[in-house]
């Protein structure tokens, strides 16, 4: 079968964009095809989903951009060099052919606080291989992303559990 990749994009505010691209790799993997993910804020993925990802370690790549990358830091110059960092590794999953599909968490954040280049970033998703599959997730997509893509998903948030104060809960959460 030919494959036709997407430029897809998981959005907004409501929970359930970082799980969905987890069960888009458990399908891929499944096939046996190649999975590459990259998580963009450190310490965004729990150990549950560490854990599960780890057992799939044959079609499934993880990878962490940057070491201390967190937001936390007051040090910009810093921030933008480790978000350079991390999408230069994005562009070499992206270019290298080796995956049936890239997914970049939280990628969205490096847009919308401008750490990169947002012309520069979408011209690597135009011309990559017609058949390449890349997810990005995260909220406040920009505008340009959400044009240029193929599936645009807004999680909208209709209800949390944090809401009426109930505390994250161990496989739902976490
Ligand atoms: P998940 O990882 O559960 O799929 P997500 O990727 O859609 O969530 P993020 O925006 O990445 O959500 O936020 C990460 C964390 O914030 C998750 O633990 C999630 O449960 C929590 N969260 C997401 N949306 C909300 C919300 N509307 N109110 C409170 N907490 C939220
Ligand atoms: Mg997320």
């Amino acid at each position: 079968m030919d494959t036709h990749g997407l430029l897809m994009v998981f959005t907004g505010n409501g929970k359930g964009k970082t799980t969905a691209a987890l069960g888009m790799a458990m399908r891929s993997a499944g096939h046996g095809l190649g999975v590459c993910i990259i998580q963009f804020i450190k310490g965004s993925w729990s150990y549950g989903e560490l854990k599960a990802v780890k057992r799939f370690s044959d079609n499934i790549d993880f990878r962490v951009m940057g070491r201390g990358f967190t937001w936390k830091s007051d040090n910009l110059e810093e921030d933008k060099r480790l978000a350079l960092e991390g999408w230069t590794l994005a562009r070499e999953c992206i270019d290298s052919g080796k995956y049936h599909l890239v997914i970049l968490d939280e990628f969205t954040y490096l847009l919308h606080y401008k750490m990169l280049d947002l012309d520069v970033c979408l011209d690597v998703f135009s011309n990559r291989s017609p058949s390449q599959h890349v997810l990005v997730t995260g909220r406040y997509a920009p505008d340009a992303l959400v044009e240029l893509a193929d599936l645009v998903t807004e999680m909208q948030v209709v209800k949390h559990p944090l809401q009426k104060g109930i505390k994250a809960q161990r496989g739902i959460e976490f």
